[in-house]
């Protein structure tokens, strides 16, 4: 390969991937791949062999110089041939005379006779094979390092785009018989949830609208229509208004994008695409992405640069239909709901009746919003990376929160093998419902609570079936998401008086407004480059003190009359000043309240340990406050540095790593030494391994979601208590999180537990 190829390289590789990626659906886009290496290689062979992993085979599915009549028949056992000795060894196989290797393997249908060099290089995406790639020539030669250095480098290019499609590519309007696809995420919240998926997409964004099956096709063209009149007229408003500023050359840009939107253009390709079925939004998406991929395939910068126009243009015009519709979303009552970045708005929209699932591309487990699916028992599956929601509108889908998977259209074996599952948890939790009504004991009498985490009223009922004791964690902050703006002190004083009759004589903890990260009010936007590391929880109560003191209030007054324990929680403290000034400002709401005639009494107060800071100064604040209690969720993602919302480092999230261990022991000893209670209100107090492992530290509370409740109890009162502390004695001394989870999962199933490890 010459030098002049070399330095073309990012070039090349830049056009075939934007290519690739225009392609729409998988067959096209590998039938693009070997067109353009075998073009850009000058190679006689270019050939993709992709991984069935059901079927342990590669696929033969695109070729240049092969036997095309063999594309999508011919297999090939994973360890069959040179494509085989690629994908074992998962690096480049570069052969000078690929006929003389004791792994060449003839294939007469493939027609490959003649050809002696051989190059193949694996695709792997996130660390796993999806196929090989393959170029051959009929002389006998080594491809010099360049070359293979190209190839690498458009194999790792590609392996995304591959995954991508290979998970969305069929998914069109155009296929009536659609096969099923299982698409693999990270387990957000628990359970099985069959349903239709309902797309849900933030405004004015172009590339996640969805596409929409519409019957009156009409009334789409006209609102179309609409809003590109509407778009015009703004566009010549803007060029009169600029017309002293600019030059001539400038302003005809303007003319430029009228043009765009000419019936002759893009207009007219939108309205034959809704002629086609889609709904207007869909359609102008679909003619929009195609013209911006094709400008940004062009070699020329200033064309390049157009496609950033058109978009723009498609914007636009999306924002105009979309202040034109006022089509409420017809929820059916089986609906998933699938999104790129699902919020708890979007998660209260549904009535819960309906609401069957949640899928989500963006996040984890530990994402809020999964936190919140969880207390309301619906199964969800974060972190879907290659799930192409412009394709799952209407869509039938199984959503498995156990294993962290989507199933797209799924076949009757499918169903059948997840009716199964639902039937065995049923079982399960059928068993477990005379655990309710028994406190929590060890089989040698030690004697823990377990108490629950809420956010919505709709968590109470849930919460009292099974047994809750009180409420470790009320999250204030979701009703605050749920308006449109801030909720008064006496809107505030309603909700939460309901929420402490509803538990009375229970004690309830009620946090105050715990926003930044990622819960963001749409009426207070916080924009920081580090949202974790910025304005969240008590930072921004304390420099917003009347929405402190206004909800300090509420809860206070709420509780009138009242016989149970409120607990006011402060979250994300990291020093001794803020815990002084906050309890100066509850004191103060106190007095005042009580001067005003109204009969009720000071609520404790506790302070939630969740950065490491406070770990090491847990026994100052025990000093300070009535209790503690560790936010586990946020500690782990400060102490590991693991973003708890990114699925790429969802497996370095680890709550049995030895170093939370240790912090959350002595989190409980710092407390004990003073003689406070300490809670846990953390995801990871509803595993019943870690729930174990907990107990043994000597938590007085566990507070989670009310959905594990009861499987958290059947573990602890399966143990004694001096066993439980033989095996935290035990993990204390390992070093390495995922043998601490497997030996304590170990001694649970051991212990005749193994449903409830599975079910986590
Ligand atoms: C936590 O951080 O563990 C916690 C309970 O709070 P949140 O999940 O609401 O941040
Ligand atoms: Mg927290």
């Amino acid at each position: 390969m010459s030098r002049e190829f070399s330095s073309e390289f990012p070039k090349i590789l830049r056009r075939v991937v934007q290519e690739v990626v225009s392609a729409g659906d998988l067959v096209s886009s590998l039938d693009i791949i070997v067109e353009q290496v075998q073009k850009e290689m000058h190679t006689q062979v270019c050939s993709v062999y992709l991984l069935n992993e059901a079927r342990q085979k590669y696929v033969f599915m695109a070729t240049r110089g092969l036997n095309a009549k063999a594309v999508g028949v011919l297999t090939l056992d994973v360890d069959e041939g040179l494509v085989g000795l690629v994908g074992e060894r998962a690096e480049p196989v570069n052969l000078e005379d690929a006929q003389s290797h004791p792994r060449n393997r003839f294939f007469e249908e493939l027609g490959e006779d003649p050809f002696h060099s051989f190059l193949g290089v694996p695709i792997i995406h996130q660390r796993s094979l999806l196929g090989v790639l393959v170029v051959q020539q009929s002389e006998a030669r080594r491809f010099d390092e360049s070359e293979e250095a190209f190839l690498v480098t458009l194999s790792a290019q590609l392996a995304g785009v591959i995954a991508h499609a290979k998970a969305t590519g069929d998914l069109s309007l155009t296929t009536s018989e659609q096969p099923s696809r299982d698409v693999r995420g990270l387990s957000g919240a628990p359970g099985i949830g069959f349903g239709t998926a309902v797309v849900v997409y933030p405004k004015a964004d172009l590339g996640s609208v969805p596409t929409r099956k519409v019957s009156d096709i009409e009334s789409e063209k006209i609102a179309f229509t609409e809003a590109v009149n509407e778009t015009r007229e703004e566009i010549r408003e803007f060029s009169n208004h600029l017309e002293s500023q600019l030059q001539p050359g400038e302003l005809a840009l303007f003319d430029a994008y009228l043009n765009i939107l000419d019936d002759n253009e893009i207009a007219g390709e939108v309205k034959t695409v809704i002629d086609q079925g889609n709904w207007a939004a869909g359609a102008l998406r679909q003619v929009i992405e195609a013209h911006v991929a094709n400008f940004e395939s062009m070699e020329d910068e200033y064309l390049r640069e157009r496609g950033a126009d058109v978009r723009d243009l498609g914007v636009r015009v999306l924002a105009k239909l979309q202040s034109a519709d006022v089509r409420l979303i017809n929820y059916p009552k089986d609906t998933v709901l699938v999104g790129e970045e699902l919020t708890a708005t979007d998660l209260a929209s549904v009535a819960s009746e309906k609401l069957k699932g949640f899928v989500s591309v963006r996040g984890s487990a530990n994402s809020h919003v999964a936190i919140l699916a969880e207390a309301m028992g619906v199964p969800a599956v974060m972190g879907v990376e290659n799930l192409s929601t412009q394709w799952m509108e209407g869509k039938s889908v199984v959503v498995d929160g156990f294993s962290g998977s989507v199933v797209v259209n799924p076949g009757k074996d499918h169903i059948a093998y997840y009716e199964n599952i639902v039937k065995e948890e049923a079982e399960l939790v059928d068993g477990l419902g005379d655990l309710a009504d028994q406190p929590c004991v060890t089989t040698d009498g030690h004697r823990i609570q377990l108490w629950v985490n809420t956010g919505l009223i709709t968590d109470v009922a849930r919460s009292l079936g099974r047994g809750a004791e009180g409420v470790g964690l009320y999250r204030t902050e979701v009703h605050f998401m749920m308006n449109d703006r801030f909720p008064t002190e006496e809107e505030q004083r309603i909700i939460y008086r309901e929420h402490l009759q509803a538990f009375d004589p229970r004690p309830v903890t009620m946090r105050t407004l715990d926003i930044g990260g990622d819960k963001s009010l749409p009426y207070f936007p916080i924009e920081e480059d580090n949202p974790f590391l910025g304005w969240r929880g008590i930072r921004v109560t304390l420099d917003h003190r009347e929405i402190f003191i206004a909800q300090v209030r509420a809860m206070i007054e709420a509780n009138e009359g009242i016989d149970n324990d409120l607990r006011i929680m402060l979250p994300m403290v990291t020093s001794i000043a803020e815990i002084d000034e906050a309890q100066r400002l509850i004191s103060r709401c106190y007095r005042e309240i009580v001067e005003e005639g109204t009969e009720v009494e000071m609520p404790d107060v506790g302070v939630m340990i969740e950065v490491p800071a406070a770990v090491y100064q847990a026994q100052d604040i025990a000093k300070r406050v009535d209790f503690l209690s560790v936010g586990s969720n946020d500690l782990i993602q400060y102490m590991l540095a693991v973003d708890r919302n990114n699925a790429q480092v969802a497996e370095l999230y680890q709550e049995f790593h030895p170093a939370v261990l240790q912090a959350l022991k002595n989190v409980a000893d710092a407390a004990h030494a003073e003689g406070k209670p300490v809670s846990i209100c953390g995801e990871m107090a509803g595993s019943p391994s870690a729930a174990l492992l907990l107990m043994a530290m000597n938590y007085d509370i566990l507070s989670m979601n009310a959905t594990n409740l009861l499987m958290v109890k059947w573990a602890l009162t399966s143990f004694s208590m001096a066993k439980a502390q033989e095996i935290l004695n035990k993990v204390l001394q390992m070093d390495n999180a995922y043998l601490i989870k497997n030996y304590v999962d170990n001694e649970l199933r051991q212990a005749g537990l193994g449903r409830v490890v599975r079910a986590r």
